[in-house]
């Protein structure tokens, strides 16, 4: 039995605001505590009888997690330039996914912990087929075009609550309540670790009733950026077509081509945040 835990930053127990991640002292704490709530992951599938577990570092630039003190069953997808962002490595031989330390969608609720939606330097709002999704609930999609369903989600309150409209079979963990967008109130993450690896061998014991998370086909994504020049760069690809000074559309037949689509703009709208090669003379 192969398991897929996709793992984020934001959401991992004892993180309360973006500083912590930002500053080089405090995010080297913050590598460890990540690295520790994934572990607990780990454990809790593989004591659930899991044979193979795969983890894909999905935060920022996406090597946060410390290889040398990850569960040595499990193996790590780390660093950047990846077409399936936080899914990469991700196919139809999994039996689940876990999502660790995910967090909720940009302005998805009033409290939730560093909420933004994959890139908040440049996306205000993404939607698919006319329902704002968060990473969750978009990596959820994919996953169920896989056929692979989403067991276990871990985070904070705001997330949970998000998730339970989409994914309402899934285990969740909540291991923060929001306070504010940059404040939380926190369990210990020993407390924390302990609940996950039992929600993790809950999820994996039930997965068969858990069904994959389906996405109606074609699917048509809009993205609201938070600028116009990252939008109108987008238009570069002739699959995109702007539909507002800040608002961008595509439609395609299949959830993991529109998942790369959609991360390739979200890319470039990131390059040309501060003029695309500005810093570059090629
Ligand atoms: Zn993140």
């Amino acid at each position: 039995m192969k398991l897929f835990i996709s793992a984020d930053m934001e959401g991992i127990s004892g993180v309360a605001t973006n500083v912590q991640l930002k500053k080089e002292s405090e995010y080297q704490r913050f590598r460890k505590l990540m690295t520790e709530d994934v572990n607990a992951a780990v454990d809790g599938a593989f004591a659930a009888g899991a044979d193979e577990v795969v983890v894909c570092d999905g935060h920022g630039n996406m090597p946060n997690i410390l290889i040398e003190e990850l569960d040595p069953r499990a193996q790590l997808i780390s660093g950047n330039n990846r077409v399936m962002c936080q899914l990469e490595g991700l196919d139809e031989t999994f039996d689940g996914v876990f999502f660790v330390g995910y967090h909720g969608r940009e302005g998805g609720g009033y409290r939730g912990v560093i909420n933004h939606t994959l890139a908040g330097i440049c996306v205000e709002q993404i939607r698919i087929n006319g329902r704002p999704v968060g990473e969750a609930e978009m990596n959820a999609g994919v996953a169920g075009r896989f056929g692979v369903p989403v067991l276990l989600v871990t985070g904070d309150d705001v997330l949970e609550k998000e998730v339970k409209q989409t994914l309402p079979e899934a285990e969740t963990v909540v291991v923060k309540q929001g306070v504010d967008r940059f404040a939380a109130r926190l369990l210990s993450p020993e407390k924390a670790r302990r609940m996950i690896r039992e929600k993790a061998m809950r999820a994996v014991e039930r997965r068969r009733e858990i069904p994959p998370y389906r996405i109606g086909t074609p699917v048509t994504y809009e993205i609201d950026f938070k600028a116009t020049n990252q939008a109108l760069m987008t238009t570069t690809l002739p699959t995109v077509e702007q539909i507002g000074p800040k608002t961008i559309r595509f439609t395609l037949d299949d959830p993991v081509t529109a998942y790369k689509h959609m991360w390739g703009c979200v890319i470039i709208a990131m390059s040309a945040t501060n003029g695309v090669l500005g810093h570059v003379n090629a």
